[in-house]
Parts: structure tokens; C-alpha cells; sequence
């Protein structure tokens, strides 16, 4: 690791604040450790207000000149920023990997994706469009345009601690928007890391500081992002409770932002579906990331008729499942990212026991060699009700309710039953089924899938949810949109002025 992080430029002592250019900071020092193996990694230097502040007047300069270079152009620094990464791909990806707990694997898919989303972006950079409307006006011509929206304020999760900063960055700097992030403190490193590869583009093209700006920094530093009106969008990737307190502050200023909040994502199986092939995507879906993605399944909603074959399939599958170092690829499962995850699991344990659930794969803590950092437990199962108070509650940990369901209407019922709205999927191949779901009154979450799991999104689509997800929508489609602000122009080429609606003002 030692090798990884010095191509990364971490230092043992790291200053988390950045605006393109060096690094500084002067608030107190925290401390990183990796839940793969409880060692300290490194430690980083956090922003205090008066860093707070100096970063949002060098974004606020910046703006001034980024707004003005044309998007293809500002395209070209995004691939350039792909481009790096691309080389970068493998370090970067082992760092996700030991900081978070994820497997290596997935530290590197996400890498992948924020190479996807520099590509996505270069193109878009191209296609900033706007309508062209008919004026109801002789000689008028109506169109409107896009503009940049000026400070994005990016405030991001510990389980995605690179790719969902890139979602938001690659398009927001393409639409001429300066970027200003807040990472999660349980993962500062990689934000660190991220940093000195923006700084060596920033650097080549000799770039205005304040373009991307880093502030590794506790949730108050956060919450006053939100108070900020020079931060005109500020995009949150959190817990609903984090969720609520931003959506709360940026909108008292009439702020716009972007939520993308917790998930408690079911699979509905039916009886008509191929159990063979969806297994393995449903234990995935599950297990994955030791259960730490938003769009993990926590709930298997299946029919009556298959309930006993996919208990005692899912049962068995569990039993073939290695838990450990998420750096070695024979593991499936590593570890929570800290203890007081830990704790979490452990106390929804209880309450789903003392709420009636049964447990048909028990759970617990690891001990011994290889699980010093007393961070990994073991991937659980517990037929439950949907309306227990724990079922309706997003855990971050590798535990999955299991129930029974007679008819697609109640199946539908049940999936939709929950105060969140990420992600949902159906195993199905029956066809009227599978568009019953996918109807107006099938799935309401941002994400249904047929035949694949919860987990897994690509960045073409425009990625989010509904209800208590919070409403945004990050990555491909039409995103972009959320980073600029709509004009309409009309332009009167004539020699009389016509009033709209064919009002009479005659002086
Ligand atoms: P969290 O809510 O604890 O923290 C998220 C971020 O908010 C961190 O950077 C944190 O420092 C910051 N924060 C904390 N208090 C704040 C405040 N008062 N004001 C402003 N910022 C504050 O979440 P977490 O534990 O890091 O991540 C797990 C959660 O994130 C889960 O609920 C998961 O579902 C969700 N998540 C959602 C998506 C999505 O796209 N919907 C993606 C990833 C994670």
C-alpha cells in the first residue's frame, strides 16, 4: 500500500483543503483507518471556517473566467482528467478499496466509472441545447439557452468516496460551473488523491485556481455550504436524516440542490421467473459491498408458490460465501467501514428479532486472524414483515428480509411500501408481469429493473430517487440540466411592437 500511496501523493500528514493548485489547511487533524485491516492509514489536516471561506471566494473568482470558456473547451480538460485517471486506474482503485472495505474489484469499477462519466461528459459538452420556439409575435424569434449556475457545493457518502464526486464534477465543469467538495471524513484519502490529479491537469493547462476545490472537513463546514447563497447547487449523497437537514437549509434560501439519499431497494421474484440465472445477481445485490451500496437489496419480496426453493437456495448460497480482506478477489465479503456500523447491525439484529422476525441465516461479528479491525459480520437473512419499523428503515449493513407475496398487485404493494424510493427489480418472464411493474402504477422508485438486480447502475441513465431518496438525479440523460439555469430570450426583429396575448397598449 505504501507504493499506492505515494504514486497518489499521500503524505503521512495530509491538508485536506485545496483550490487547484497547493494544498493547505488549518483545522484539526483526523485520523484514517482502513477497516480492511484497523491500521492507520494516514492523517489529514480538516478546513475551519476561515479555510471555508478562502476557498468559496477563489471558486467565486474562478467562475468569472470558467463561465466564459466554450463548453467543448472545457470538454477537453475533462477528458484530459479522464485520461489521467485512466493511468491512475489501478492505484486509485486499491485505495477505494483499503480506505472504504470494498473489493478491489469494485475499487476499480469505480474508477471505471468516473472514466465513463469524463467520456459522457466530453460529448455533452457538445450538446448543451436548448428549444427553439415558435414566437405567437410577427418578426419575433423565441429560443432559450443555458447558462452555468456558478458554485456547485458537493457533499458525498463514505461508500462511493470517488465516483459520485466525478458524476457531479465532470458534468458541472463541462456546464462552466467551479466545484467546491466536501468529502466524507471516513474516507478523506481518496478525496485527497483525487485532488493531486485534478491539480496536475489544473497545472498542464495552466488552469485558474478554483475550479475544483477540495474541503476535507466535519458536517458543520457542510452545513454552512447550505446556508451559503454564493452556493447556488449544492448536491448531497448522504443518509435521509443528513438529507433532510440540507434540503431544509438550501431551499430556506431558495438554494437549489440535488439529494441522493438512502435506499431500502427490493427484488420482487416471481413465480415465473428463472431462478438459475437470478441467483447469483440476488445474493450479489445483497452481499455486495458488505451491503453498503444505496441501491443494495434489503428486501425479497417472492411468491408463494417458490417461497420454501429460494429460502433453502438462498440458504445455501449464503453458506458458500468467504468473508475477509476485500483485496484478495476469492472474498466476496469485506468489512463495514467502522465500528459504529458495526453497532447498527448489530442493534437491527435485535429489533428485528424483537419485532417477530426469524432468522434463517444467522448474523454476527468475525473474530480472530484476518479480522483484527473487528469491522466485518456476516452476511444475514430474516423473514420479516414489510410493516416492522426496522423493515421500513434503510440498515448500511448486509442484512436481507425475506416475505411472501400471492399476487403481482400485492407484490407491487409491498415494494412500493417503504418511505424510500431508489432502486427496484422484478425476476420475472412473464411479460405482462414485467409491464405491470414497469406501469404507472407499478414501481415508484427512479430505478426499476427487470431481470437484473437493484445494484449495478450504468452512467448513461440518469440516476435517483423518489420519496425519501430525496428526488435528484446524478450521471447520464438529461443531468446535466440540474448543473445550469434556463433562459428564454425572444427577440423582436420588426418595426412595431406587438404586445404577447394580443393585448392593446396604444399611446
Ligand atoms: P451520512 O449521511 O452520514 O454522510 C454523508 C455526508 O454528509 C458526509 O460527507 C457527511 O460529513 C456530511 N454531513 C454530515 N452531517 C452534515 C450536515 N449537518 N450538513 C451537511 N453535511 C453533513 O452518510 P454516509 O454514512 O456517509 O453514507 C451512507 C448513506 O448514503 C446511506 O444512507 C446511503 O444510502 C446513502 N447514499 C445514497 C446514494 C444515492 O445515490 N442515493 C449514494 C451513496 C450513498
Amino acid at each position: 500500500m505504501e507504493k499506492v500511496l505515494k504514486a497518489l501523493g499521500i503524505k503521512d500528514i495530509n491538508d485536506g483543503c485545496s483550490t487547484g493548485k497547493n494544498f493547505f489547511a488549518s483545522g484539526d487533524i483526523i485520523e484514517s483507518y482502513s477497516p480492511v485491516d484497523g491500521k492507520l492509514i494516514a492523517k489529514v489536516k480538516v478546513a475551519n471556517e476561515s479555510d471555508y471561506e478562502k476557498v468559496i471566494q477563489v471558486a467565486s473568482e474562478a467562475f468569472k473566467v470558467w463561465r466564459n470558456v466554450p463548453a467543448p473547451k472545457r470538454g477537453e480538460i475533462v477528458r484530459q482528467f479522464g485520461e489521467k485517471l485512466r493511468a491512475k486506474k489501478e492505484d486509485l482503485g486499491r485505495l477505494v478499496s483499503y480506505e472504504m472495505g470494498k473489493s478491489y474489484q469494485e475499487g476499480l469499477g469505480e474508477v471505471q466509472e468516473m472514466i465513463d462519466i469524463c467520456d459522457f461528459a466530453v460529448g455533452v459538452s457538445r450538446q448543451l441545447y436548448g428549444l427553439t420556439m415558435h414566437s405567437e409575435r410577427e418578426n419575433h424569434r423565441m429560443y432559450e439557452q443555458w447558462h452555468p449556475l456558478g458554485i456547485v457545493g458537493i457533499i458525498s457518502a463514505f461508500n462511493f468516496p470517488v465516483a459520485v464526486w466525478n458524476w457531479n464534477t465532470a458534468l458541472a465543469w463541462i456546464c462552466g460551473d467551479v466545484c467546491v467538495w466536501k468529502p466524507s471524513s471516513k474516507v478523506p484519502l481518496c478525496a485527497v488523491a483525487c485532488h493531486h490529479i485534478w491539480n496536475e491537469v489544473a497545472a498542464a493547462n495552466d488552469l485558474p485556481e478554483g475550479i475544483s476545490c477540495l474541503l476535507v472537513s466535519p458536517g458543520s463546514i457542510g452545513e454552512k455550504m447550505c446556508e451559503d447563497g454564493r452556493v447556488p447547487l449544492v448536491s448531497a449523497t448522504g443518509s435521509t436524516r443528513v438529507g433532510r437537514i440540507v434540503g431544509a437549509k438550501v431551499a430556506a434560501r431558495f438554494g437549489r440542490s440535488i439529494l441522493e439519499l438512502g435506499g431500502n431497494n427490493a427484488i420482487i421474484i416471481s413465480n415465473h421467473a428463472d431462478l438459475q440465472t437470478s441467483l447469483p445477481g440476488i445474493v450479489f445485490g445483497a452481499v455486495g459491498t458488505a451491503g453498503q451500496r444505496c441501491t443494495s437489496t434489503r428486501r425479497l419480496i417472492i411468491h408463494e408458490d417458490i417461497y420454501d426453493d429460494v429460502k433453502n437456495k438462498l440458504i445455501n448460497a449464503y453458506k458458500q460465501l468467504v468473508i475477509g480482506d476485500p483485496l484478495n478477489e476469492k472474498n466476496h465479503v469485506g468489512p463495514l467501514i467502522d465500528k459504529n456500523a458495526v453497532k447498527d447491525y448489530l442493534t437491527s439484529i435485535e429489533r428485528v428479532i424483537a419485532e417477530g422476525g426469524k432468522f434463517i441465516v444467522p448474523g454476527g461479528v468475525l473474530e480472530g486472524k484476518g479480522y483484527e479491525s473487528g469491522c466485518y459480520v456476516k452476511p444475514c437473512i430474516a423473514e420479516a414483515k414489510n410493516d416492522f419499523e426496522i423493515v421500513q428503515h434503510e440498515t448500511f449493513a448486509p442484512i436481507l428480509y425475506i416475505m411472501k407475496y400471492k399476487t403481482i398487485e400485492e407484490a407491487i404493494e409491498l415494494q412500493n411500501g417503504v418511505p424510500q424510493g431508489l432502486s427496484s427489480s422484478i425476476y420475472t418472464l412473464n411479460m405482462r408481469e414485467m409491464e405491470r411493474f414497469l406501469s404507472a402504477s407499478g414501481s415508484d422508485c427512479g430505478i426499476a429493473n427487470v431481470n437484473i438486480g437493484t445494484s449495478g447502475a450504468e452512467i448513461g441513465g440518469a440516476f435517483g430517487g423518489e420519496k425519501e431518496t430525496g428526488g435528484g438525479r446524478e450521471s447520464g440523460s438529461d443531468s446535466w440540466k440540474a448543473y445550469m439555469r434556463r433562459q428564454t430570450n425572444t427577440i423582436n426583429y420588426g418595426t412595431k411592437l406587438t404586445l404577447a396575448q394580443g393585448i392593446k397598449f396604444d399611446i
